[in-house]
């Protein structure tokens, strides 16, 4: 099993890299080292609990530092790799696409080529077990149909600056296992959703609008369809993938829940409202607003090659997911300031 080693995580200040740290440290063996630039999406508040762990050590850098990432791997020797770093956010990537080219592919191509060149010198054995978890995103393929569902062979379509850097940081990460032989894997999860997203997302930043009682903008008519995971149940996923899966494959990762944006920000108002418990109907605060530029109609991701590969199996269903994030949020005041009061710093 893979799940006595140690493993580097990119990213794991972030959103679901925290998640996963957090994962790694309760449900396995792993040693976990971190690497992350904390931009104005990684948080040291988001590893509060185990910032101490012994078996968790946070190396503050930027994945794009050849020196730095080749000395973490001489220091630490890490059996795997699950790889998140990245700038994330889709209307930033509108805004501003060449800093998403630069983490995204740049960043991922120099990870690559320092880990493929201390994968290389490995002994034998650890040279096959070894493997470099890419962590790309279901919007690579673009707009689903109606009724329509991504599988492992729908083709790569990206659509907005963000998820074509995604997908350019797959096919490097894909070319580096043609050309040098780096047994990587490559996991396309959907939406992800939970505690410690970072305020800019649709959730928190609807969840946090409401309970001030603010307007809350959604784009378009809403009938956009996301497909929603929760991201325990992605980081439950990327261990299980680490764990099985075989050099070259790719797994997609999805619950079945796919939702509308308008349903979803509804229900978040319903929530709002039940736990301050102050009389206001939220869904009045609904203000549609202009579209996202090349917005995506809808993603949707089927999962069976990963249910039948792996014993793996979404255990959050989304009501009850959205209910609990709805709370941690309102109860998480001293994070979401923590959070803000760093992207104004900057
Ligand atoms: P996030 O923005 O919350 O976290 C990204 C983390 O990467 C941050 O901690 C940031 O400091 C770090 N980082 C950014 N640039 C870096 C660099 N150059 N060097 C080192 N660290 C750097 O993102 P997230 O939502 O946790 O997503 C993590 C990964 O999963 C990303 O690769 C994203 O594309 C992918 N993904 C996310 C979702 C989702 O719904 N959140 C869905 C599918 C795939």
């Amino acid at each position: 099993s893979r799940s006595d080693h140690t493993i580097l995580i990119t990213g794991g200040a972030g959103f679901i890299g925290s998640s996963l740290v957090r994962s790694c440290l309760r449900d396995t063996t792993l040693t976990v080292i971190n690497l992350d630039k904390l931009t104005y999406a990684g948080h040291r508040e988001s590893l509060s609990e185990v910032l101490e762990d012994p078996r968790h050590t946070l190396i503050v850098g930027d994945i794009s530092d050849r020196e730095l990432v080749a000395q973490t791997l001489r220091d630490h020797r890490p059996q795997a790799i699950i790889h998140l770093a990245a700038e994330s956010h889709v209307d930033r990537s509108i805004a501003d696409p060449p800093s998403f080219a630069t983490t995204n592919v740049l960043g991922t191509c120099v990870l690559l080529e320092a880990v493929t060149d201390y994968w290389q010198k490995l002994p034998t054995d650890d040279r096959a077990a070894f493997r470099f978890l890419n962590v790309s995103t279901d919007e690579v393929f673009g707009t689903a149909q109606p009724g329509e569902q991504f599988t492992e062979m729908s083709l790569l379509a990206p659509n907005s600056p963000y998820a074509a850097s995604k997908a350019a940081g797959e096919l490097l990460a894909r070319s580096f296992g043609k050309t040098y032989g780096l047994p990587v894997v490559t996991a396309n999860p959907s939406n992800n959703y939970g505690p410690r997203q970072h305020p800019e997302k649709l959730i928190p930043r609807m969840i946090l609008a409401a309970a001030r009682g603010e307007p809350l903008p959604v784009f378009g008519d809403g009938l956009y369809e996301r497909d929603w995971l929760h991201v325990e149940d992605c980081c439950r996923a990327l261990l299980a993938i680490l764990d099985q899966a075989q050099p070259e494959e790719r797994y997609l990762v999805g619950a079945n829940q796919c939702l509308q944006n308008l349903e979803v920000v509804a229900t978040i108002c319903d929530l709002v409202d039940e736990f301050l418990d102050d009389r206001s109907s939220r869904r009045e605060l609904i203000a549609h607003v202009i579209d996202r530029p090349g917005h995506d109609r809808r993603y949707a991701v089927d999962a069976s090659v990963l249910r039948s590969k792996t014993s793996w199996q979404p255990q959050i269903k989304f009501d009850l997911g959205l209910r609990e994030t709805v709370g941690w949020y309102l109860n998480h005041s001293d994070w979401v300031s923590a959070v803000l009061s760093k992207e104004i710093s900057r």
